[in-house]
């Protein structure tokens, strides 16, 4: 069997608690893939590297491959966030979210599937801030014609081959004129000129987020720029049970890391109290990419076999507590071990 090089990067907070669960459940199942274990953020800083260390973006450039956990981003001080970074090093301009209701997870709606699509390197968070004169400061939004071309194919290539059904493009260009404006005539030109068969709408994003509260159905693959994609994340996330249950895939040309929504969790960390179920997911969706990049049949049939495993336990009502359980998180991943066909 075809084994892949993996990075494992297990971060921080709450990061190792679920790292550890998700990699004791793809051991059990089998995946072919070897770790490489690297260290990025805080966890890098208390082993005396530098917060995103060369070796580990290299490694992931060498390989192609990651699975990240969650690091700490300090709040109003300190480094800028490691996640960013490696994303911006590693040109994974693309996040790609699937948001979809699980059986056993009971809220307000039963049937929401949901892809956002959110642009992964510019927007606000090219992180250029300025002190202009004592208490005024400015942070730059940065737009360009390269990073919103790239994404709007890349999200109209995904909604065609998975045959989807629309795209909406959540903005603010009414007052953002010139970047939110620029993203809209990026997304409009390739639609028009690579994509006319996608069906293709835009939202002004507080009225779209209005509607998407109100009944999720009426989207399909949402398409936006970065910070509103990060908002729309967490927001989207409430609407199928919390951040616990959410994956996430950064990708660029040559790379692919794979890590939850959430981040790391500060006020649960080492508790157990974790659902290591985001990340496991996440990891589902590293092994989906390696049967689409790789043709790797063996990574496909793990996939599905963790997939019916967690979709099982959920249904038994086996579940941590942020979605009513009293399972943590290494029980939760016995329990997902033990349904393994
Ligand atoms: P960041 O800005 O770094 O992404 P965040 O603001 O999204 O972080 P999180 O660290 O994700 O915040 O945590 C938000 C809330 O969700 C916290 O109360 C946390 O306990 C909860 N939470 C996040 N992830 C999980 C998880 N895997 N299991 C259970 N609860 C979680």
């Amino acid at each position: 069997m075809t084994t892949h090089n993996t990075i494992l990067i297990p971060g921080d907070g709450i990061g190792p608690e679920v790292s550890a669960a998700v990699r004791k459940v793809l051991d059990a199942a089998d995946a072919p893939l070897i770790f490489h274990e690297h260290r990025a953020g805080v966890a890098a800083l208390d082993a005396g590297l530098d917060v995103l260390p060369d070796a580990t973006v290299d490694a992931i450039r060498k390989h192609g491959l990651a699975l990240k956990g969650p690091c700490t981003t300090p709040v109003g001080e300190g480094f800028t966030s490691v996640n960013v970074q490696l994303r911006q090093r590693l040109d994974l301009y693309a996040a790609v979210r699937p948001v979809r209701s699980l059986d056993g997870v009971k809220t307000r709606f039963d049937d929401v599937d949901l892809v956002i699509f959110r642009e992964n390197t510019e927007g606000l968070y090219a992180g250029v801030e300025n002190d202009i004169v004592p208490g005024v400061v400015t942070s730059m939004k940065i737009a360009t014609e390269k990073a919103s071309l790239r994404i709007a194919r890349r999200c109209f290539a995904y909604t065609q081959q998975r045959g989807r059904s629309k795209v909406t493009v959540f903005h603010k260009a009414n007052i953002m004129k010139k970047s939110d404006g620029l993203f809209l005539r990026c997304v409009k030109q390739v639609h028009e000129a690579e994509f006319p068969g996608v069906t293709y709408e835009t939202r002004i994003i507080d009225a779209g987020c209005m509607k998407l509260v109100q009944d999720p159905t009426q989207f399909d693959v949402l398409l936006m720029e970065n910070f509103y994609g990060d908002v729309v994340s967490d927001l989207a996330a409430g609407l199928v049970g919390g951040l616990g249950v959410v994956p996430g895939a950064n990708l660029g040309e040559d790379c692919a890391v794979f890590e939850a929504v959430h981040g790391s969790a500060p006020d649960i960390a080492g508790q157990k109290k974790a659902n290591p179920l985001a990340l496991l997911m996440s990891a589902v969706m590293l092994l989906n990419h390696l049967h689409e990049s790789r043709g790797c049949d063996a990574s496909h049939d793990t996939a599905e076999r963790i997939k019916h495993a967690y979709n099982r336990a959920l249904h038994d009502g086996a579940t941590t507590r942020d979605l009513g359980g009293d399972l943590n998180t290494d029980t939760f991943a016995d329990a997902v071990i033990e349904r393994l066909p």
